[in-house]
């Protein structure tokens, strides 16, 4: 099965939701997941898999929390998988309501492709992303 951006980027997404972000953990799933998937992953994934689990050999080459979660919403937003994520339903101003477990939250800037309900944790579309 290919192992594309999209599927990495929701992954991602879940990693810095779920777990503390730690830099060497961080930096070698990725390699676990490059080395798991080898024949599965095409060039530009590669070459980012490679660059965030080079992040433990040297500060420069650092991410900080919030540059992967916009990396992850990227990679998601170029893949076709985004599609199938369901779109948060619009509210006034810059509310959105989740449509898994009804909670309205204030977060939907149009720069932002995908948003996730600060109750259940669902991914959405943000219904007001424009490119
Ligand atoms: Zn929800």
């Amino acid at each position: 099965m290919k192992y594309n951006k999209g599927t990495f980027g929701l992954a991602l997404l879940k990693k810095l939701n779920d777990e503390p972000f730690d830099i060497v953990r961080f930096s070698r799933w990725c390699e676990q997941i490059c080395s798991a998937n080898a024949r599965n992953v095409d060039e530009e994934l590669r070459g980012i898999l490679f660059e965030i689990s080079t992040m433990e050999d040297d500060p420069q080459f650092e991410y900080t929390k919030e540059e992967l979660q916009t990396l992850a919403k990227k990679l998601i937003y170029e893949d076709k998988l985004l599609l199938n994520l369901p779109k948060a339903t619009i509210l006034e101003e810059k509310w959105v309501m989740c449509s898994n477990c009804g909670d309205t939250w204030e977060k939907s800037p149009t720069e932002e492709p995908i948003i996730i309900c600060p109750q259940c944790e669902t991914t959405f579309l943000n219904p007001r992303f424009k490119m």
